[in-house]
């Protein structure tokens, strides 16, 4: 069997069916098997309603009286019933699940499992899943849940997946280090259990080898990344010395190692490929600009390249007067600069030394004379691509030395593995006289007694504030207040300020001009989208509101934040919640570190590593099975790695290994 050819090959699966299962990124035989249960629900536990208790419960019955309404003030839908079976009803619940309206017959049984518990002073099943009591063979003691995508429900999958049942017997190996045979029964066994064991076993081999391919490319990775060349940057203590004591403060000692660590690789003749990471605040760029500051005075180029206009002008105004007094001539290219073609010249000549840009560097135009150091800063935010054609713009068969920054901080057991390939620097440690942000939830309720007269305190310090919202413009379905309308109101309630927004369709210049006006504190609040989120530095902003805060991700909110808490002055943070729900765990979780490390992990545990990695990277790496958190597994895996590389045989005998961590490769590989 070809795993390889289209999901149309499987028995039952005609053209349309397929297109969704394309759409749904299950293209190949191989992804179909792949899409494994996202749980398993056992039916057989099910009580009648009389006999349930508080907590996970499972019921049987008939729904009734189904309606749906909004909520009022709140961008949330209600759907509510009754369900109903010989022995009582309980109200059931979902939040913005409005398609559960159409999803019943009034006369049909269904399986429901949710919660039983006790809200506003009644019991209710809320948010139950749902399954159709003559779909389930009364026969399997665990039913398997797939994730439904488009018109494919889970129930849809299980009948594809049932179709192709004798298949599995014909799925071949795929790692030398395991038993024969192992695959195949591991793949019936994830999407036909005869037990909860069974299926944890399952998983647990599938974990190994995603584990097992993604060591794998990692180490490939290394191996080309030593086989290329670059040029040698000397290192030159004196002359970073004197850079060194110029500067307005002290390196810390975290600054300094990776600085050093930088150093020794660049003076190497193969291509640095490190990653440097720092919680946001613990000042990256200036470790940016040593070694930047290295390379020029070796007569070389260097190009920055920063995800928004915004911050390239940024690193534009702070690095270039620092580097310019040691003769460094920095210029800026985005998208608005003007005078492209003059500028361009001046960089294939190489009358520029640092060239700081957005996007706009990457266009085929831009020829360097000599570039040798490539920075990325916020990297994550760049596909792979990208970094390639900068990488390219090297002089012929040299690979530039590369550093990329992130302050998205990677859980270690990530490092191990996903970043294997990367030589890592970790600024695990604030500048002095950083005082940790204070964070709260507020329920936007409350915002009038306690948010206000904090606001107006700040300001009157002549500090500034940030008023973080989701949307840009009004949508009268959504109730999230915009940029525009919280401007609006704020300018209503408080006249003396100076308030403004700021979004990312606004003109590049336009952008630019607010952000200039704010850092030199001529405006009081900045309510703004999320376009302020990477990089952005005003030590003087010392409020941040955050509207709406269960809308964003851990990684992000901690980001956000990250905007204030650059200067000495105490900081504050206010995670606004809507709704009476209460606070997620996320949200707890904030208001109770800023360890960006520490939230990286719980963030690992709360939604998997998939989702992780889609946030540090483009391209999703869809780890679905693996748990980065197993680290007895990827030890194994690593071993077995090892020795499966001993033998340069295996790259040509394993060639659905190779082909699939081809992938991997891509993703994980900066040169
Ligand atoms: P990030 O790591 O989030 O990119 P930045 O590089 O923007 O952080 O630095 C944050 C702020 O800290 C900047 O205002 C920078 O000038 C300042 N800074 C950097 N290093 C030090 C230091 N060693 N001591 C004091 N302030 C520093
Ligand atoms: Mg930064």
């Amino acid at each position: 069997m070809d795993l390889f050819t289209s999901v149309e090959n499987l028995k039952g699966i005609g053209p349309k069916t397929a297109e969704t299962l394309k759409k749904a990124g299950i293209k190949t035989v191989r992804d179909f098997f792949y899409n494994l249960p996202r749980d398993y629900e056992s039916y057989q536990a099910a009580t009648s309603i009389a006999a349930m208790r508080p907590g996970k419960v499972v019921i049987r019955g008939k729904i009734e009286n189904l309606t749906s309404r909004k909520a009022r003030k709140r961008n949330l839908s209600i759907t509510e019933g009754v369900i109903r079976d010989n022995t009582g009803s309980i109200k059931v619940v979902w939040f913005n699940q409005s398609y559960r309206l159409r999803q019943f017959a009034p006369d049909k049984e269904y399986y429901f499992t949710g919660t039983y518990e006790l809200k506003n002073g009644r019991f209710q099943l809320t948010s139950p899943s749902a399954a159709l009591v003559s779909d389930i063979d009364p026969s399997s003691a665990l039913n398997p849940i797939y994730v439904a995508h488009g018109a494919i429900r889970s129930a849809d999958f299980k009948r594809l997946v049932n179709n192709s049942r004798d298949k599995f017997a014909e799925i071949p190996d795929l790692l030398p280090t395991v038993r024969t045979g192992v695959r195949k029964e591991a793949l019936f066994r994830a999407h036909f259990p005869n037990s909860l064991k069974s299926a944890e076993n399952a998983r647990d081999y599938l974990a190994y080898e995603e584990l097992f391919e993604l060591i794998l490319a990692a180490k490939l990775n290394r191996r080309e990344n030593e086989k290329l060349k670059a040029t040698p940057v000397p290192f030159d203590a004196a002359k970073v010395k004197k850079f060194v004591e110029n500067l307005p403060f002290k390196l810390t000692n975290a600054q300094r190692l990776a600085a050093w660590e930088i150093f020794q690789n660049m003076a190497l003749d193969t291509p640095m490929n490190r990653l440097l990471q720092g919680d946001v605040g613990s000042g990256k760029t200036m470790v940016a600009a040593l070694a930047a500051y290295e390379a020029i005075m070796e007569q070389k180029q260097v190009a920055l390249l920063a995800p928004t206009a915004i911050l390239a002008s940024q690193h534009y105004e702070s690095m270039g007067p620092l580097l310019g007094k040691f003769g460094v001539k920095t210029a800026l290219l985005t998208g608005a600069t003007k005078g492209k073609m003059q500028l361009k010249k001046q960089i294939s000549s190489g009358e520029v030394d640092l060239i700081i840009g957005t996007h706009a560097l990457l266009t085929d135009d831009t020829e360097f004379k000599n570039l040798t150091l490539v920075i990325i800063d916020e990297q994550h935010r760049f596909g792979v691509e990208q970094r390639q054609k900068l990488a390219l713009k090297s002089p012929d068969g040299l690979a530039p030395h590369l550093l990329a920054m992130t302050a998205t901080p990677i859980p270690r057991s990530l490092q191990l593995t996903i970043f294997g390939d990367l030589d890592v620097s970790i600024l695990n440690e604030l500048p002095k006289g950083r005082q940790p942000i204070e964070t709260f939830i507020l329920p936007e309720i409350e915002s009038k007694a306690k948010l206000y007269p904090k606001i107006c305190e700040t300001v009157a310090k002549k500090q500034q504030v940030y008023w973080i919202c989701k949307a840009i413009d009004d949508n009268p379905r959504t109730e999230t207040t915009s940029v525009k309308m919280r401007a609006e109101k704020l300018k209503a309630m408080l006249p003396k300020f100076r308030i403004e927004f700021l979004h990312g369709r606004m003109k590049a210049a336009e952008k630019d001009e607010i952000m200039e006006r704010f850092s030199s504190g001529k405006i009081d609040i900045l309510v703004s989208t999320t376009v302020v989120e990477v990089g952005v530095d005003v030590p003087n902003a010392t409020l941040m509101v955050i509207e709406n805060a269960e809308g964003y991700g851990l990684a992000q909110l901690h980001q956000l934040r990250g905007r204030v808490g650059r200067g000495t002055a105490k900081s504050y943070c206010y995670l606004m919640t809507t709704g009476d729900a209460q606070p997620s765990r996320r949200l707890r979780e904030l208001e109770k570190s800023c360890d960006g490390f520490h939230l990286a992990e719980v963030d690992l545990k709360l939604r998997g590593p998939g989702e992780i990695y889609g946030a540090l990277q483009h391209g999703a790496l869809d780890l679905r099975i693996a748990s980065l958190s197993d680290t007895k597994l990827i030890h194994r895996a690593q071993v077995d790695v090892g020795k499966f590389l001993q033998n340069d045989e295996n790259m040509l005998k394993y060639k659905e290994l190779m082909r699939i961590i081809s992938k991997y490769q891509q993703i994980t590989t900066l040169n």
